[in-house]
């Protein structure tokens, strides 16, 4: 047989190069419906049991993701962004007068006028942190060194019978499935959007939930504690805090110290 993907000669079911199944028939309707739901809970059900997993066990699914269970997870990125995507269209179907670019958008108050270009950088500096998807892109990539650096003695047992703790890499992937439970928390909220005067309880729901989760994934990640995971997440998050604030004097000093100093 003759992969028509790729060219390969095989026997079987399925290409050993690529993967294609040995059938290819022409396309029908039935397809053309399929490859739609297919899209949306990718292939088996692949999108509606990583949410669940996320839900109900997000350690020990990140944890089985990381050691090589691979395929029967939806990955974390491309999650992600489907999530961001979805999320955008249903705000958009839900309220028309705001497009689903603005997401993106970074939103300037035009209220707000900067009397010098210090203040400005501030006000666009709040104005980036003030959009959900560039805030939890910084986070991610600001909390990967502290977490690094406070779990560092967490080895967790590798296929290969070796031990490691987790690296940057895999830190990295540990956040970003933490970042689609916050993004799945948003959707929870969005029945509240319209409900006056939840605005104060949502969003302090949104900063315990995903602290709380991170704690329970790293919990069930390095089979750790409550307490340790506790004590070690407020660590990383303190030290996050800290780097944040460092970063920003220094970008600020860099920007406009030599103003000031005039
Ligand atoms: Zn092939």
């Amino acid at each position: 047989m003759k992969c028509l993907n790729c060219n390969t000669h095989f026997e079987g079911d399925f290409c050993p190069r690529c993967g294609q199944k040995a059938s290819t028939s022409r396309f029908e309707t039935k397809e053309m419906f399929l490859s739609i739901i297919k899209l949306l809970i990718g292939g088996d059900h692949k999108f509606l049991v990583t949410c669940k997993h996320l839900l109900t066990r997000p350690g020990h699914m990140v944890r089985e993701f990381l050691l090589g269970k691979r395929t029967c997870y939806y990955a974390p990125i491309p999650l992600l962004l489907f999530l961001v995507a979805l999320y955008a269209i249903v705000t958009f179907a839900l309220d028309s007068t705001t497009s689903p670019f603005d997401l993106l958008k970074i939103k300037l108050n035009k209220d707000d006028v900067a009397t010098d270009s210090a203040q400005q950088f501030v006000l666009f500096f709040q104005a980036v942190t003030d959009n959900r998807v560039y805030f939890a892109l910084f986070s991610v990539l600001l909390n990967l060194l502290p977490y690094r650096f406070i779990f560092r003695k967490y080895n967790i047992a590798r296929p290969d019978g070796t031990f490691a703790s987790l690296n940057v890499a895999e830190h990295f992937f540990v956040l970003v499935y933490q970042t689609c439970f916050n993004m799945l928390l948003a959707f929870a909220l969005l029945p509240f959007n319209a409900v006056p005067g939840s605005e104060i309880w949502t969003a302090r729901l949104c900063m315990v939930l995903p602290t709380i989760y991170c704690i329970i994934l790293y919990k069930q990640i390095c089979s750790i504690s409550w307490l340790r995971s506790t004590l070690l997440n407020l660590l990383s998050i303190v030290v996050t805090l800290f780097m944040s604030f460092i970063l920003l004097l220094l970008t600020f000093g860099l920007l406009y110290g030599y103003d000031y100093a005039k």
